[in-house]
């Protein structure tokens, strides 16, 4: 017998293995299993496929290893997960190795150089041991390590002791190396500690004597110093890593002063511990019981569903019927709701939003840690119970056991389409293909659906559901504020963001007891800093894009790298230049920080919330974020368009644009379409609110859009713009990134695939030039982009064959494009 097994590696496809006679009897798909890849590494993959007949083997011309050890005693994985990631691997053309590593916690699938760290009080009160455990736990306490690798583990106790690693991590006995820090660099970047002996202040003190006249090192020391978190005490915590490749080549590193760390493991899911367990449902049967006077709004099963909600209440209040009607059959429902990584994905709201009493939730987000991730799958691979899971993207690649009804709320949420890192995928696409495979109904709903959805439903593919009658809304009131003007006659300085208009009447809400709701533009203090002499602005050293300023902390941080550094006294440009009149560094820009600085100021004794980015990812932000929100204390929210995504805001009688001309000038052929959307959104979540535009362009057609209150009409004229551009839904595009530490080589390369594609006629009706993105370097990376347009006429097998084909030709053949790197960004959009 013979196994295909799948390694949580970059690799296109799965690796054969002879099955030895012994293990036959085991062998099952979906089983995971020990396998040793390489001379000694060992590895934990999935078995996908089983052969006994020698003739279906595919041909290999070397001698096949066999399995060493089959970890599970049930599958982990079903048939029916194992096919959805063909289809994403060969949808969004990615190696399936890649789709493994995203769709299984990476706890459940040790590498060989995953290193676990052996807590010996844990281990002395461990109860649960039968006596063959008993034996390898005494001889892994005998054996003194601290530390060991998976490959070790196994070496030192034997392949029977594959399961004990996994049993012994759930039990936190064995405890990852690198915790999951809420500080933790970005998965793949080189990051630096201080080595044990600096990492004191007293130790520091000295390293920096020593480095009296090294004006160099000293300068790269004090630029790590700055850039290590700050610890509740407000000093820097000197036991932190950062992730800095402008370290790489420097001397100081050679004075052990920096100790290099590598992260051992590709953790996708790298986040914050966020204690969420899968609740047990005691209250099961007393639902059941319960009568819901549920009205039926059938969907269909061979087709997907929009409900096309008018607000947010009908949306939720539909989605809540669904619910409700599918765990009353004793069925799961998987929710995909765009705020699931934010405070408000959290129970505490989730329930009120859906009017849940005690019916039985799970949550799965990128904030669930790794051990609950595969607890839940366990259970939901185990169980039968009905079940709701409410989730973010990652909820796409649940066990699909008992699941009645798949339901994506916001359809439109860019949120649901993966940028970084790769696979790409768009969890609303993939999970309406699943559930078709399923034979179950797909369900989005939306108060603005999105051009791709409203077109597809137009066509018919889509069915579409609005119960309610569309009642007429009136238009929301629109004050502008000519924001020229102002800066003209001086009556709003360069350094203030908001004019006198709209102080009034943030003034007048506010003692009404209104609350204002502050759209910004980007999230940060200014966006950079500039020399007001040389005009230069400061740059990251890895990232081809201006470094922002962070006032708090008093540094600039690239927000593609991480790369952070403090202020500098002088322009850098100045003083390399030699110029004696240094320039001063200007902050420029407003971001959501600056302007809650100015609104403070303005009103001291208003309560303040800011939403951004900031407030939501780190876990000591989010849960100081989710007490204000339950408080419901706050006048005024400042916040990045993310804030759209927060429902429980309310009594909201001002919503203030001061940034308008920046927003509609984000170059994205999508902005107008995201614009109009958001904006409708917000009117009719808040339809008492008073609007406040502050503007240079008067006469802008969204603000003229948004007065006439008629959304088909946008729509239709926004659909025929994407016609006439050849965009999508009317084209299909894949993109191509291509990545590369040389210019020029990357940029010759680019040129040769391009060219290469471009023969191909049939497949594509175009092949763009190699094109420089906006941000054209990312850490240290040359990147540029290849955009072809697909031939629809042609099948979608076809077409992902021959750029395979195409692309591995070009890196047999040619040294150059070997150098690049590739990656596949199908549907960009
Ligand atoms: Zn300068
Ligand atoms: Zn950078």
């Amino acid at each position: 017998m013979w196994a295909k097994v799948l390694l949580p590696l970059a690799l296109r496809d799965e690796l054969l293995y002879s099955v030895p006679q012994s293990m036959e009897g085991e062998s099952k798909v979906g089983k995971r299993v020990l396998v040793n890849m390489g001379k000694r590494t060992t590895y934990v993959g999935i078995i996908t496929e089983l052969f006994s007949d020698e003739s279906s083997l595919p041909i290999v011309d070397f001698e096949l290893k066999s399995l060493l050890f089959i970890v599970d005693k049930d599958p982990l994985v079903s048939q029916e997960e194992i096919e959805f990631w063909r289809f994403l691997a060969f949808y969004y053309l990615v190696p399936l190795g890649d789709i493994l590593s995203l769709a299984i916690p990476s706890r459940a699938l040790p590498r060989g150089t995953t290193r676990v760290v052996l807590d010996r009080e844990a281990l002395s009160s461990y109860q649960l041991a039968n006596p063959q455990e008993e034996k390898h736990l005494e001889k892994l306490a005998q054996s003194g390590v601290e530390s060991i690798s998976f490959t070790d583990f196994i070496a030192l106790l034997g392949r029977s002791a594959a399961p004990l690693f996994d049993k012994l991590r759930l039990q936190d006995i064995l405890q990852d190396e690198e915790t999951t820090e809420v500080s933790s660099p970005p998965v793949g970047v080189e990051s630096y500690s201080l080595s044990s002996q600096y990492a004191s202040q007293e130790a520091l003190n000295q390293l920096f004597l020593l480095l009296k006249r090294a004006t160099a090192q000293k300068q790269i020391l004090s630029q790590f110093i700055g850039a290590l978190p700050i610890d509740e005490e407000e000093k820097p915590d000197l036991k932190a890593s950062v992730p800095l490749a402008v370290f790489c080549k420097n001397e100081i590193l050679q004075r052990n002063a920096f100790q290099r760390l590598k992260h051992k493991i590709p953790d996708l899911f790298r986040c914050s511990y966020k204690p969420q367990r899968v609740l047990a449902s005691p209250s099961l049967k007393e639902h059941k019981k319960r009568d819901y006077a549920i009205p039926s709004y059938p969907l269909e099963k061979q087709k997907p569903n929009l409900y096309w909600a008018t607000d947010d209440l009908d949306q939720y209040a539909f989605i809540a019927s669904q619910v409700k009607a599918t765990l009353a059959q004793g069925k799961r429902v998987l929710l995909l709701l765009p705020q699931s990584s934010s405070p408000e994905g959290d129970e505490a709201f989730v329930r009120p939003l859906l009017s849940l009493d005690n019916e039985p939730i799970a949550f799965l987000t990128g904030n669930t840690s790794q051990k609950e991730k595969l607890e839940l799958r366990k259970t939901l691979r185990e169980t039968s119970e009905a079940l709701l899971i409410v989730g973010s993207r990652i909820a796409t690649f649940i066990p699909s056991e008992g699941l009645g009804l798949i339901i994506v709320a916001e359809e439109q949420d860019v949120y649901y389409k993966q940028q970084e890192p790769s696979p790409r995928f768009h969890a609303r696409d993939s999970l309406i293909y699943r559930a078709q495979s399923l034979n179950i109904p797909f369900l989005m709903t939306a108060v603005t659906p999105s051009l791709e959805t409203i077109y597809n439903t137009r066509l018919g593919k889509y069915h579409l559901i609005c119960h309610k009658e569309q009642e007429p809304i009136l238009p929301p009131k629109i004050n502008l504020i000519d924001i020229r003007r102002e800066r003209e006659i001086h009556r709003l300085k360069r350094d203030k963001i908001i004019a006198q208009a709209l102080q009034q009447k943030v003034t007048e809400v506010l003692s009404n007891k209104g609350k204002v709701l502050l759209l910004a533009a980007r999230k940060g203090y200014a966006p950079f800093l500039s020399c007001s002499k040389c005009g230069e602005s400061i740059r990251c050293h890895n990232c081809d894009v201006t470094l922002t300023y962070h006032r708090y902390r008093e540094q600039l941080v690239c927000p593609y790298c991480g790369y952070t550094t403090l202020v500098p006294k002088q322009c850098p440009h100045c003083l390399q230049n030699g110029d004696p009149e240094e320039g001063t560094l200007k902050k420029r820009g407003f971001g959501s920080e600056r302007i809650e600085d100015e609104l403070q100021h303005s009103f001291p004794h208003a309560k303040i919330v800011r939403i951004d980015a900031e407030a939501t990812e780190k876990k000591r932000a989010r849960e100081h974020l989710k007490e204000i929100l339950l408080s419901k204390e706050a006048d005024i929210y400042v916040g990045t368009t993310l804030i759209s995504r927060f429902t429980s805001l309310q009594n909201i009688k001002l919503i203030a644009v001061p940034q308008f001309d920046l927003l509609v000038s984000y170059p994205d052929f999508r902005n107008d379409e995201q614009l109009y959307s958001l904006f409708l959104r917000l009117s009719r979540r808040f339809p008492y609110a008073e609007w406040m535009l502050q503007l240079s362009d008067l006469k802008h057609p969204l603000v003229a859009s948004i007065e006439q209150n008629v959304p088909h009409e946008v729509y239709d004229t926004l659909l025929a713009e994407r016609e006439i551009f050849h965009f999508p839904p009317y084209q299909r595009l894949i993109r191509i990134i291509l990545k590369g530490r040389d210019r020029q080589e990357l940029e010759a390369a680019s040129l040769i695939f391009s060219g290469a594609l471009a023969q191909e006629k049939q497949a594509f009706l175009e092949v763009e030039k190699p094109f420089e993105p906006f941000v054209s370097r990312v850490n240290l990376l040359y990147i540029r982009h290849i955009t072809l347009r697909l031939n629809t006429q042609v099948s979608s097998q076809y077409i992902r064959q021959r750029i395979w084909d195409i692309v591995s030709q070009l890196k047999k053949e040619s040294l150059l494009c070997r150098k690049v790197n590739l990656f596949f960004d199908v549907d960009p959009y």
